[in-house]
């Protein structure tokens, strides 16, 4: 887990939460933590049966303690909420399983050549050039943004972790109390939207499905981990997909976090990072195979949050450039005591800018910051706003004491992706709705939420995202695209 160009907490949970690339068969860790049963009603299907028959398997080999410990992980329960069955309106209509490939860069399937992922763009829709993330292009913002088509500052999530001044408190996604309280998401999921509207949903983890926001969570979900059994989020999409026609989801989200720890770890073009786009590309050829074979009209859509880029240099220090006491900070994101704090803050970058001493980032004061990062509007912004000029991490104070700091990772994101190609994601889609060989112009991933309702048929309030970017992927003739509302474009 971490924070990218973000911040302090961030990069100490770099190093210690980052796992190994899982492979089927691969040895991971045990957690019985998976067995203890939720607040609300888990399903028994990978509940307790699952992990007493993993107890049971374990004695009878004899191994020791110590070895059990690192076998396979426990399957993750999933977490049933009773929404009641599918309205009859919507019990006909298509699915929508959205997935996404965390830190899977535009340009890594033809670069490391992933088959079953260009299949998947040639049988239906891809964006060669890629889709073009939010700022800033970090994964908790982006995925929000996708699933709600608000820029962040508007769905509020505005980094991975930040300061809110009028709460006076902070919001960490390694928190999980932050993630789980809905009071801190603004806009409409689209598992929300679908639940609002009789239709049912199921998160195979997606950032802000743990929590109740406009108090509604999906109708299944997960408790986040970094620790899956490879087997079981296929398996429990298809699982979904299989229940009656009254239960069963018709909107989807599945996450993979491989390529996106390798990335960081690695960097972009190493051996490690393209044995993770083969794993999850091959996990991507399974999942189209077994949703082929259940005969549903379903339509499965492949993106990335952002991509990655190799970093350059170390990190970028803000208070060596100006006074920064009277400040709440996290990464590099300021909140200033007052507005002269603010303004003297800002003189002051300003003038390391103008003399020269500064020229890995560009400073303004928030309302001023530049209108294509959409990024001024939101106080969890804080004032000023530092915008790295090229792939460097930006920090307002270093880490601990003298001597105790550290480098930053080999790769990262988080920078401006429309300056910074590498920035870009990957965008498929394939299925009934969805026409063949469609080659996309790069577009917003706004714009990914007004295209999915509309496939859903599904009414949703007024959103930054446009449906007329990704138009040209509909097949024109399908029942639902005739019948039902233009998703509020
Ligand atoms: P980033 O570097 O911005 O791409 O952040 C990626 C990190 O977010 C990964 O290490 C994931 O383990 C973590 N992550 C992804 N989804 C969630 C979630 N729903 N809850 C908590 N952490 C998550
Ligand atoms: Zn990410
Ligand atoms: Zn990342």
């Amino acid at each position: 887990m971490d924070f990218c160009w973000l911040s302090h907490g961030g990069v100490v949970r770099i190093l210690k939460g980052r796992f190994p690339l899982q492979k089927p068969g691969r040895a991971t860790g045990f957690d019985f933590r998976g067995c203890s049963l939720q607040n609300q009603k888990v399903s028994s299907r990978r509940g307790m049966g699952a992990c007493f028959l993993v107890v049971a398997l374990l004695a009878a080999t004899a191994l020791p303690a110590a070895l059990a410990q690192k076998a396979t992980p426990a399957p993750v329960p999933v977490i049933a909420v009773d929404h009641g069955p599918n309205a009859p309106a919507q019990m006909g209509k298509h699915y929508v399983v959205l997935v996404s490939l965390d830190g899977f860069r535009y340009d890594y399937p033809r670069k490391y050549g992933a088959t079953h992922l260009l299949a998947i763009g040639a049988a239906g829709a891809s964006a060669p050039q890629g889709m073009i993330p939010s700022y800033p292009s970090l994964t908790f913002p982006n995925h929000l943004a996708i699933v709600t088509g608000l820029y962040p500052e508007h769905h509020g999530i505005v980094a991975n972790s930040f300061y809110d001044p009028a709460r006076k408190q902070y919001y960490k996604i390694s928190d999980p109390k932050a993630v789980r309280d809905g009071s801190w998401y603004g806009g409409t999921p689209l598992w929300v939207l679908a639940e609002q509207q009789g239709m049912r949903s199921a998160c195979f983890f997606w950032p802000g499905s743990e929590a109740a926001i406009d108090g509604v969570r999906p109708s299944y979900y997960l408790h986040y981990t970094n620790d899956v059994p490879v087997a079981q989020r296929i398996d429990d999409v298809i699982g979904w997909l299989q229940l009656p026609p009254a239960q069963r989801p018709h909107f989807i989200t599945l996450y993979y976090p491989d390529v996106d720890h390798n990335g960081h770890e690695y960097g972009p073009d190493s051996p490690q990072t393209k044995q993770a786009v083969h794993y999850v590309d091959q996990q991507m050829g399974r999942l189209e195979a077994r949703l082929k074979a259940l005969h549903l009209p379903v339509d499965l859509i492949i993106i990335a949050d952002h991509g990655m880029q190799k970093l350059s240099g170390n990190w970028v220090t803000l208070d060596q450039y100006a006074d920064l006491s009277h400040f709440h900070t996290d990464g590099p994101l300021l909140y200033p005591d007052s507005e002269a704090d603010a303004q003297k803050a800002y003189e002051q970058f300003s003038a390391a800018i103008k003399s020269g001493k500064v020229t890995t980032f560009r400073v303004y004061r928030r309302i001023n910051a530049p209108a294509h990062l959409h990024y001024w509007d939101n106080p969890r912004e804080g004032d000023p706003i530092v915008v790295p000029t090229g792939p460097y991490l930006v920090r307002a104070h270093a880490f601990g004491k003298p001597g105790e700091d550290r480098l930053p990772e080999v790769g990262a994101h988080g920078f401006d992706p429309r300056t910074m190609k590498t920035m870009r994601a990957i965008f498929f889609a394939e299925g009934p709705d969805i026409r063949r060989g469609v080659q996309l112009k790069p577009f917003a991933n706004v714009d990914v939420y007004p295209l999915i309702a509309h496939i859903l048929g599904l009414t949703t309030p007024p959103v930054d995202g446009k449906l007329n970017a990704l138009r040209p992927v509909l097949v024109k003739t399908g029942k639902q695209a005739a019948t039902q509302p233009a998703a509020g474009n």
